[in-house]
């Protein structure tokens, strides 16, 4: 799957008509059926990249039951929905959770991420999935001293590993394909720290690991474990204890624990939501919540026949954002029109 560059906006309003939470799917797509009434949209997604549970839990798995689409990777029904919604220019705030909303006088909402950059707009449309993604963290007493100096969960920015010698620690897709990616002439030394001698990922990543090892380009240490993180004001070093060697002190300047991320609703089960079992009951006319100019589609959302498949997101976003347009004009009228008569008209 490409990874797609944006430049990430921390300037101190960002004004749109749509703001999502969530680039999974259903978000992507509802940028694309929103620019057809000729509504912008801005999305926030609390992981690195768009995409949702296709980038960060099966990009290499193959969806069968897209229409039009008899086999489809995730990854790459991630990069077409992409190219679908780029005509219309969608913002993306990315690595940023969105925490509180609040509404102004002008019947606007504004959402404030946990990095505090804020967003303005009439319309909030969720498509969050499962909730954010956490971080699983190892157990280790100290580590919490070194987050964001040196340790870091998930890999924002590839270039701060730039000739740093970096320890990666799990034996999923991810843990191989970054640890692949960063020795590719990026990182000074990888090392990949894993519990077992075989590998959870994909059989291709975990041969391409293995020559990469044997070329002596990535360290490879199996049956291993971070058991200490040590340093003064940053990570300097790990403790790592080996089936066969004991305890060993390894320099690091960066470890990176990717031992998978389990979902949580988080902070919109505080937005005055009506929910039921972590899921935002919605009215399937328009799939409206109770609250006012706030919609609810995808995964995230529950209503009776509910089923959790991409292709209902779609139909979900595609209706939200015909009832988002009245909301947004109330004196305009709205025609539907096919693409095949208007084509895509960009902004
Ligand atoms: C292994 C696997 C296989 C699957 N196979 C299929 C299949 O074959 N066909 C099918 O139709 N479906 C399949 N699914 C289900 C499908 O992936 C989901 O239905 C789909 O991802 C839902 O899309 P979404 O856009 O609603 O949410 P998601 O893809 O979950 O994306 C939601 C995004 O919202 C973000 N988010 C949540 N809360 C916040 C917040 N507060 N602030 C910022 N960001 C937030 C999350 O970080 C996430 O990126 C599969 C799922 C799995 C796990």
């Amino acid at each position: 799957m490409k990874r797609f560059n944006f430049a990430l906006n921390y300037s101190t309003m960002i004004e749109t008509d749509i703001l999502i939470i969530g680039a999974g799917p259903c978000g992507l797509f509802t940028v694309f059926e929103a620019g057809l009434l000729k509504l912008k949209c801005h999305l926030i997604d609390a992981l690195p990249l768009a995409g949702g549970q296709l980038t960060e839990i099966y990009p290499k798995k193959p969806i069968y039951d897209i229409p039009g689409f008899p086999e489809v990777m995730a990854g790459d029904l991630i990069d077409e929905l992409m190219k679908q919604a780029a005509p219309f220019k969608p913002g993306f705030t990315l690595g940023e959770r969105a925490e509180t909303i609040e509404k102004t006088d002008d019947d606007h909402f504004i959402l404030t991420t946990n990095r505090g950059t804020k967003h303005k707009a009439p319309v909030i449309m969720i498509a969050g999935g499962l909730g954010c993604f956490e971080p699983r963290k190892p157990p280790i007493s100290n580590l919490s001293e070194f987050e964001d100096k040196g340790v870091e969960y998930i890999i924002k920015d590839p270039k701060i590993y730039k000739d740093k010698k970096v320890v990666i620690s799990g034996g999923g897709d991810s843990a191989l394909d970054w640890a692949i990616y960063l020795a590719d002439d990026l990182a000074k030394e990888v090392s990949l720290v894993h519990r077992r001698q075989s590998f959870r990922g994909h059989p291709d990543s975990v041969q391409k690991v293995i020559d990469m090892s044997n070329d002596g380009r990535i360290n490879l240490l199996t049956d291993s474990e971070v058991i200490g993180v040590n340093g003064n004001d940053s990570l300097q070093s790990l403790t790592i204890k080996a089936k066969v060697e004991g305890e060993i002190i390894k320099e690091a300047d960066h470890w990176v624990p990717l031992f998978g991320l389990t979902p949580k609703l988080g902070p919109l089960a505080d937005w005055g939501l009506n929910l039921e079992k972590n899921a935002i009951e919605v009215d399937t006319v328009d799939y409206s919540t109770n609250v006012p100019g706030i919609y609810a589609i995808g995964d995230i959302n529950t209503y009776a026949g509910k089923l959790k498949l991409i292709l209902c997101g779609f139909h979900e976003g595609t209706i939200a954002v015909q009832s988002a347009f009245k909301r947004i004009y109330p004196d305009k009228n709205l025609v539907l029109k096919y693409t095949t008569v208007n084509g895509v008209q960009g902004f």
